[in-house]
């Protein structure tokens, strides 16, 4: 506790001149990451005598985050205003509402000498990580997103496996999007094992997962090439004379919200601040060049800290007893079914295994004679996993509102150098705007050496 603190007020102290522009700078997007998720991980974390390096940054702005369409925006939407700095309507990439493509703040990068990484917990086609390299009406077009992806040029990539990559009904169909990135001079590896056989000497590399998504945190992750060790390959890669722009996405924090899975989306998020860690600890070694910022893209759920019921408690702590995702329980209940279906009796010891439900005695987690009738009932309807997803959430007092997406604005928070830009009430174009003015090269010739040089 006392080390963040101590790295906080560093931080806080290695803010740069207004004139002085990042060398390396990192921006962390937590998809359906507002502010009850982000308080849901620091309580949960202070139980354990611990605090998330994202919510002691020095500098914070509450953000906006409607789309042209809507006040609630979608992940597409959301991330063209991150990325680019412009509003469009729900589900575009890359483009306004008219349709006209918008350079996004990696590209600026790009172009101003920049090495540039995109890394993601979900595929690499998904909304979030194309905004930053896709142009493109829908985001439903997976092939063509690769297609952008592949011919962006960035250095590195990093996440889960793309969808649709070797869509052959595509009109743009000129093979596997990642026989294409080898085409154009990427070394492609998978797994593990491929992002450790990465090398600097590996000018342009892309790392995926066997599937659309990195394990789940909560079921063990994928131990070597989490996150975490994504941002710090990736660190390894494009640290250089040049610098570098560095977008990581926590984008399964929002789908743990799409599910209601209270557990789910506690152990995303505090996945995600593992590795902002990591680039809070390569910030220590180049404390005035490094711009570290994390935002959301809009909060998913409508979680709640406390709802009607829960009365005036809390109880973040009671989710350390979930040990598997709800979508992996619903796995394990449909094996154990397999050969004949199991009385409630016999499903008993699950739920008292993977969620530490108890059915007698007095301990917080002992259900009630209703809590336990409802489970029997919904079970009997083939309906056990999204019963025990809002037990256990209400066991936590965590609430939630929507299976969608909510308005709620999300929090940015921001340390090093340039991180002043991240105060007071934004909007979520904003971002984008701050960056691509961060990586651009100040004009120093004046007006008569201009007129002179042309
Ligand atoms: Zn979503």
């Amino acid at each position: 506790m006392k080390k963040y603190l101590f790295l906080v007020v560093l931080l806080f102290a290695a803010v740069c001149s207004a004139a002085e522009k990042p060398k390396y700078l990192f921006l962390f997007i937590g998809d359906g990451m507002s502010v009850p998720q982000r308080m849901i991980g620091e309580e949960f974390a202070r139980t354990r005598g611990e605090t998330l390096v994202m919510n002691h940054m020095p500098f914070s702005a509450a953000t906006r985050t409607s789309s042209a369409s809507s006040l609630v925006t979608d992940s597409a939407a959301a991330a063209t205003a991150i990325a680019c700095g412009v509003k469009t309507h729900n589900g575009k990439l890359g483009v306004d509402t008219g349709g006209k493509k918008i350079e996004s703040m990696a590209e600026v990068a790009k172009k101003n000498g920049y090495k540039v990484g995109i890394i993601t917990s979900v595929n690499l086609n998904h909304a979030t990580p194309g905004g930053f390299f896709a142009h493109r009406k829908s985001r439903g077009e997976g092939y063509n997103i690769g297609l952008d992806m592949v011919n962006s040029n960035f250095d590195f990539f990093a996440g889960g496996d793309l969808f649709g990559r070797n869509d052959k009904k595509n009109p743009n169909y000129k093979g596997d999007i990642m026989e294409l990135a080898r085409k154009n001079g990427y070394k492609v590896v998978c797994g593990a094992d491929g992002l450790k056989s990465l090398t600097a000497a590996d000018k342009k590399a892309v790392m995926h997962s066997k599937s659309g998504r990195i394990t789940a945190a909560l079921d063990g992750g994928d131990p070597g090439a989490d996150l975490h060790d994504m941002v710090a390959k990736g660190i390894e890669l494009l640290e250089g004379p040049n610098g570098f722009f560095m977008m990581v996405e926590g984008g399964a924090i929002d789908w743990a919200g799409h599910a209601n899975d209270a557990a789910e989306n506690l152990h995303e998020l505090l996945a995600f601040d593992k590795a902002i860690r990591v680039a809070v600890k390569f910030a220590e070694k180049h404390p005035a060049e490094t711009l570290i910022v994390v935002t959301g893209d809009h909060e998913t759920g409508g979680m709640t800290m406390g709802f009607a019921g829960s009365g005036y408690n809390l109880w973040v702590d009671r989710l350390a007893n979930q040990k598997v995702t709800i979508g992996k329980f619903a796995h394990i209940l449909k094996e154990a079914n397999k050969d004949r279906k199991l009385s409630f009796e016999e499903v008993k010891p699950l739920l008292t295994e993977y969620f530490g439900f108890r059915f007698e005695g007095k301990s917080p987690m002992t259900l009630k004679a209703k809590e336990i009738q409802y489970l029997e009932k919904e079970y009997a309807k083939g309906k056990l996993p999204a019963a025990v997803r809002r037990t256990i959430s209400g066991k936590a007092g965590v609430g939630w509102t929507s299976g969608a997406h909510t308005a709620l604005p999300v929090l940015t928070t921001a340390s090093g150098c340039g991180a002043e830009n991240f105060s007071g009430f934004i909007d979520n174009t904003d971002i984008a705007k701050k960056f691509k003015a961060l990586m651009t090269p100040v004009e120093t010739k004046g007006f008569w050496e201009k007129i002179i040089s042309f």
